[in-house]
């Protein structure tokens, strides 16, 4: 017999049926045993009784089972109106135990978040099997989805770029991966594909997106790891506002469709300035209690940033990407190598309550503004070259404006999910210490490897 999911046992009620799923949890009165079935859809209760109890008692929680039984109606007080098939239950008939489990070594079928974090993640996969987890990853899928299918609707090609590749500058550090073709040298592991998907514009492409992996040695915090996705977009023939009004648009419809309330549309903008006179800081929330109580999103942009930094040794730093370009009205300044302090970005940042959601730009698309832009920050030509030659030449071959944003998708399922760490989010994430779920890394590498590497530790 063909199995059927859980949830629609609702609609087969007078018939017999093939369940398969996880024993969620086991109950005993005298001679009858109820278990909780579950699958990936849903949760019913199933009963036995008679020879089939039998061996009901066998099982334990986490058992994968296959279950032949008849649905019924549930009457009256037998509705449970905690699961969605309460008005259902299943008489078991026959049991097939598929696989059994070992007794696991934190409850499932509660709320995980106060078990021990090195525990959850070395057991990663149990973590993800309980309701919270799986619905937090499940409305990550959709959330991407739909945010695929609004781009195709406009028309943006989905272009994946390279994960071995040159260091990019996101005011990270880099993660390094040793060549064995070529000793001595290494490939960075991507901050950002900022680079590649300027050069798309360069190719034509005028539209790109990709749900991309950035990679930042970075001090990792609750909404902060070493690896996040983005939504990475990128528009060619377009002003600020361009880009600043699709992205608007996306977040509106795919929080809409998923059934989210947005405080205000259009999204309030305001300047890097104003922001830090009245929230003294470049992120803030805009929600009352009522609305952090009601799932609210209350989105913002803040435009107008300083292009520039001081850094520790008194030189300038870009504040946020160096690729960007000044904001009209003081190109010329930057042309100039004057007032530095004063020169603004293009740059916009897009919040959701008090998270930056995401941040872009509009870039340079000229060799002599990016060149500009680096000696501000002491390159000498040559250095720029090293660093940024293959842009310059780029941009000498017919670059057309544009710009572009990055989205956090974790950052942004937090504020969907109502979830505070990173880890809640992430289908493998790793531990505060940079440990890996499940897989034990870093590790060391054996002495063959290294090598092969041409590396040698020196711990
Ligand atoms: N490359 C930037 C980042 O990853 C985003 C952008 O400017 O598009 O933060």
């Amino acid at each position: 017999m063909k199995r059927s999911m859980i949830k629609e046992t609702l609609e087969k009620v007078g018939e017999v049926v093939v369940l398969k799923g996880w024993v969620n949890s086991i109950r005993e009165h005298g001679k009858v045993v109820f278990i909780d079935l579950r699958d990936r859809t849903g949760m019913v209760q199933v009963v036995f009784w008679g020879e089939v109890a039998v061996a009901a008692k066998a099982l334990g929680v986490e058992y994968v089972v296959e279950i032949e039984g008849l649905v019924k109606q549930r009457s009256g007080s037998n509705v449970n109106a905690e699961i969605e098939t309460g008005s259902v239950e299943i008489e078991g008939q026959k049991l097939t135990v598929i696989n059994e489990s070992k007794t696991p070594p934190f409850e499932i079928n509660k709320d995980t978040s106060a078990v021990d974090e090195a525990v959850r993640l070395k057991y990663r996969y149990l973590d993800l099997r309980s309701a919270r987890v799986q619905k937090n990853i499940k409305l990550r899928s959709e959330f991407v989805r739909r945010v695929r299918e609004f781009l195709f609707g406009q028309d943006f090609t989905e272009i994946e770029t390279p994960l071995l590749t040159k260091s990019t500058p996101e005011g990270s550090r880099d993660f390094v991966v040793p060549s064995r073709l070529q000793p001595g040298k290494f490939y960075a592991l991507p901050q950002s594909p900022q680079q590649y998907k300027q050069l798309l514009m360069t190719a034509g492409f005028e539209k790109y997106f990709q749900t991309a992996r950035a990679i930042r040695d970075e001090d990792l915090r609750a909404d902060r790891g070493f690896e996040h996705t983005q939504i990475d977009l990128e528009m060619s023939f377009v002003e600020r506002d361009d880009v600043m009004n699709l992205v608007e648009e996306m977040m509106i419809t795919v929080a809409e469709e998923m059934g989210y309330q947005i405080k205000e549309k259009p999204f309030p903008r305001i300047t890097y300035k104003e922001s830090m006179a009245k929230y003294g800081a470049d992120k803030f929330d805009l929600r009352t209690e009522e609305e952090v109580k009601n799932g609210v999103l209350a989105f913002a942009w803040v435009v107008e940033f300083p292009f520039f930094e001081k850094t520790d040794d008194g030189k300038w730093t870009f504040s946020h990407n160096p690729f960007s370009m000044p904001i009209s009205e003081h190109l010329d300044d930057l042309m100039e190598g004057k007032n530095i302090g004063e020169i603004k970005t293009t740059q916009y940042d897009l919040i959701c309550n008090g998270y930056e959601a995401g941040g872009g730009s509009i870039r340079a698309h000229k060799a002599e503004i990016l060149e500009a832009t680096y000696k501000v920050m002491g390159y000498s030509a040559e250095e720029t070259r090293e660093s940024v030659g293959h842009m310059l030449e780029a941009f000498q071959l017919g670059t057309p404006p544009h710009g572009g944003i990055a989205l956090g998708v974790e950052r942004m399922i937090m504020n969907l999910a109502n979830e505070k760490y990173l880890r809640e989010v992430q289908a493998f994430p790793m531990t505060g210490s940079g440990q890996t779920s499940v897989m034990e890394a870093p590790s060391e590498l054996s002495e063959k490897q290294l090598k092969e590497l041409s590396l040698k530790s020196v711990m």
